[in-house]
């Protein structure tokens, strides 16, 4: 390209291929085909997608998923299932944890999320997840570095995952838009505030099962993974004890109540063999079905 298409480029003014408004270059974004969209249209994506790397086509099915979120939190996951918010006063930004939908949500200290957008995700979509710290060597010899930031890295699911070992992440599901890590920054001023990083970590860690192999050095008891283990087991005999019934009378002599008693033994051989994440996908999927 020589300078003088550079220029034209650049400077020209364009229109919005979404809204046709005429956009000038501090206002708009170039899409990988070439279009351009202005920064009212590219307000409605997520922050977490970058534009350049759409085309025209999956910005538009971007900006319907994104409408589709939405209503998902107003119809669904604003109404329904007890939410946890660490930090529980939102400094700069916070995760709040919805368990019981399978679901998070970032929440943002400015007004980033009071207007069309939601940042809305599910458990069954998280590939990693770690705490950061960013800090500035200290001024003066012999002190403590200086704090600058704090928070939490999330990585997503999407479609070509170099680097992320995925044996044991059965049951994930990719993101359909974004690859970009997610920053969560929980505070630009507190260094106390890691202990709710650790925290919010440790939440993770209880919905991926990490400690689920582990019971506490005084309890006797069976930990979750062994439990889990027991109840597919059980799940399978009563499952197999069902369809032996089946095959003497037929399917069809299944009461409701029976089906759906199957229903619950399939669902525990399910959580067992995913570590115990079907449960959040399965709700996740239901939460989203009410929607449709
Ligand atoms: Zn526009």
């Amino acid at each position: 390209m020589g300078f003088g298409n550079f220029f034209k480029d650049k400077f020209e003014k364009k229109n919005c291929a979404l809204c046709d408004k005429e956009c000038g270059m501090m206002r708009r974004s170039k899409l990988r085909d070439g279009e351009y969209i202005c920064d009212d249209c590219g307000n409605l994506c997520s922050k977490y997608v970058r534009l350049s790397e759409f085309t025209l086509d999956e910005v538009k099915g971007h900006i319907e998923y994104m409408k589709q979120q939405k209503r998902l939190y107003d119809e669904v996951y604003s109404k329904e299932g007890k939410k946890t918010v660490i930090p529980s006063s939102v400094y700069e930004e916070a995760i709040e944890f919805c368990d019981d939908l399978g679901m998070f949500r970032i929440i943002y200290r400015n007004n980033y999320d009071r207007g069309s957008k939601i940042e809305l995700f599910r458990y069954d979509q998280v590939a990693s997840y770690e705490q950061y710290l960013i800090e500035k060597p200290a001024k003066e010899p012999n002190k403590e570095p200086e704090f600058e930031e704090c928070g939490l890295k999330i990585k997503l699911v999407y479609g070509n995952m170099i680097g992320i070992n995925m044996d044991n992440k059965k049951g994930l599901r990719p993101h359909p838009y974004i690859k970009r890590e997610i920053k969560i920054c929980f505070s630009k001023e507190k260094r106390s505030t890691m202990q709710y990083v650790k925290n919010a970590c440790g939440h993770f860690d209880h919905i991926f099962g990490v400690h689920d192999h582990e019971t506490g050095i005084f309890s006797f008891s069976k930990s979750k993974a062994e439990k889990r283990e027991d109840a597919a087991a059980l799940g399978m005999a009563a499952a197999f004890g069902m369809a032996f019934k089946a095959a003497k009378k037929g399917a069809d002599s299944f009461t409701e109540e029976e089906k759906a008693k199957i229903e619950k033994h399939l669902q525990a051989v399910d959580d067992a063999a995913t570590g115990g994440m079907a449960v959040y996908t399965r709700r996740a999927d239901e939460a989203e079905a009410k929607i449709k």
